[in-house]
């Protein structure tokens, strides 16, 4: 492959690691992102000072899957080692390993092991690899507003040739990758030059509710919680540590729940997260923060190929911007990760100068890996916030779904088996299919018999409402 150029729109996770494998490639990459500032100093500046009004999730709890791990530890080892020195040693069932109602650590567990680090502190370390790397630029402060196209047409679709920036600038490119993120303009700049991706979005996501703690100096962080997930009525908790003896706990709600949005102040979500025994003594520490709500989390995905035709070429769209999902399972920066290896990997057999083939390659590459992944996590939260919307109403919520059924199975007889404990965590570390795990393992078929007649919820937890006296709603 000769010298090319590509043009990055966005230094997130999903910007950084694309442009860090194809400047691998030769392939020369220029990252544009429209916040204009670097990261200041050390782990705790950053989060205490880095401005990035472009992601807003940015200081929302975030955890790397160790699968996401492992595809990153093959793909940039160097960069994993600079991960491990900075954060701390997790292991994502660790918590399971003590405790009455545990199951005792076994032989392959390491496999659940990753790195806990900040989402800010993770970031900026990706940033300081992508601009020490020969071969990558970034340019920050620089809004892409337009697409430019060039005169020919690729299988009757507009061609994209680079971007126009907000000051009027053009950056030309042999490809664009559009990593703007959940946000991302692409779909909108597509529309001006004549394409038309097809979009699917959910009409309600979830709301979240995060407060960030630390140990005071000397003294211990309090166990991990036996799961770093839990369901309850009305509200789900979950649970991940960070770098420099920092955690998370978010209390996540269906963005309908208009009752719950007194979570965003912190008296009463000190008050409700009391009520959850596994994860209360995670809020008796020294909180780093006040309570950050964020909604608007809704599924969405963008397809870039309709029909078996390429709407442009000239354009990928990858990780946030290609497709959103209900983030409580953590999902986005592993597949992410996924996804910049998909393109690479098309750009290895199809090089540059056929992009509807490119285009087309990109396309199966994530309908084969990702797109069973994202349906996955919209089946779930269609069901999840049918179920939040009957505790409000009071009633239990029924359905003759035979796949959400079995994941209420799996949840509730994970606590009875060590393997069908296992079997879940590789599916949530993105280890294994629910189809490899569950259903060719036989274990699915062992979960139901586990869970017939035992309560819903696993975990002790209040009723709803329990849980609104205590908000005071
Ligand atoms: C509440 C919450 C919790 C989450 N928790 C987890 C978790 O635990 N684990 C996990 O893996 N993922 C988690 N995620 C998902 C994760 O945040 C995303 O998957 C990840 O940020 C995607 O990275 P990205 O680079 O695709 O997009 P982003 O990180 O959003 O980056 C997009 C970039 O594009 C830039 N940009 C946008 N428009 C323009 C423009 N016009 N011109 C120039 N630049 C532009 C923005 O400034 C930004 O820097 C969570 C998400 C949410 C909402």
């Amino acid at each position: 492959m000769t010298t090319r150029h590509t043009v990055v729109l966005g230094s997130g996770p999903t910007g950084l690691v694309t442009a860090l494998l194809l400047a691998a490639e030769g392939i020369r990459v220029t990252v544009l992102d429209g916040d204009p500032l670097p990261p200041p100093g050390d782990a705790d500046a950053i989060w205490d000072d880095w401005h990035r009004p472009g992601v807003h999730q940015f200081r929302q709890t975030h955890g790397l899957l160790p699968g996401g791990l492992y595809l990153l530890n093959q793909e940039l080892p160097g960069l994993v080692e600079e991960l491990r020195a900075t954060g701390s040693p997790h292991n994502m069932i660790g918590g399971t390993w003590a405790g009455s109602a545990g199951s005792p650590r076994q032989p392959g567990d390491e496999r659940y092991d990753t790195v806990a680090v900040r989402r800010p502190v993770l970031e900026a370390l990706l940033l300081a690899e992508a601009e020490r790397t020969p071969g990558i630029t970034v340019r920050r402060g620089v809004r892409v507003t337009g697409l430019l196209t060039g005169d020919a047409q690729v299988a009757g679709s507009p061609h994209i040739t680079g971007v126009v920036t907000e000051d009027g600038g053009r950056v030309a490119a042999d490809l664009v990758v559009d990593a703007g993120g959940r946000n991302s303009p692409a779909g909108r700049l597509l529309g001006q030059v004549g394409a038309a991706p097809r979009e699917d979005r959910a009409e309600t996501g979830f709301r979240y509710y995060t407060r960030f703690f630390r140990a005071p100096d000397g003294a211990a962080a309090p166990p991990q919680p036996a799961w770093p997930l839990c369901h309850h009525d009305s509200v789900s908790v979950l649970s991940l540590p960070g770098d420099s003896g920092v955690w998370s706990v978010t209390l996540v709600t269906s963005g309908r729940d208009q009752e719950l949005r007194a979570l965003a102040d912190p008296d009463a979500w000190q008050h409700a997260l009391r009520l959850y025994p596994l994860f209360s003594p995670l809020g008796e520490a020294q909180p780093l923060t006040g309570v950050t709500a964020m909604g608007g989390t809704e599924s969405r995905r963008r397809r870039m190929v309709v029909d078996g035709v390429p709407v442009a070429t000239g354009i990928v769209s990858l990780g946030d911007a290609w497709a959103t999902a209900n983030p409580q399972f953590g999902t986005g920066m592993s597949l992410a990760v996924r996804h910049t290896v998909i393109l690479r990997d098309a750009l290895r057999l199809v090089g540059l100068d056929d992009p509807a083939e490119l285009a087309l390659r990109v396309d199966a590459g994530t309908e084969e890996f990702l797109t069973p992944v994202w349906e996955g996590l919209a089946h779930w939260d269609r069901h999840r916030l049918a179920e939040i919307d009957a505790e409000i109403r009071g009633e239990a919520y029924r359905t003759t779904d035979e796949a959400w059924n079995l994941q209420v199975a799996v949840e509730t007889a994970r606590w009875q088996d060590p393997a069908v404990l296992r079997a879940l965590a590789d599916v949530a570390c993105l280890l294994a299919s629910p189809e490899e795990a569950l259903v060719k393992s036989g274990l699915a078929g062992r979960a139901v018999t586990l869970a017939a007649g035992q309560p819903r919820y696993a975990e002790p937890g209040p009723a709803r409402p329990e849980l609104l006296t205590a908000v005071g709603a």
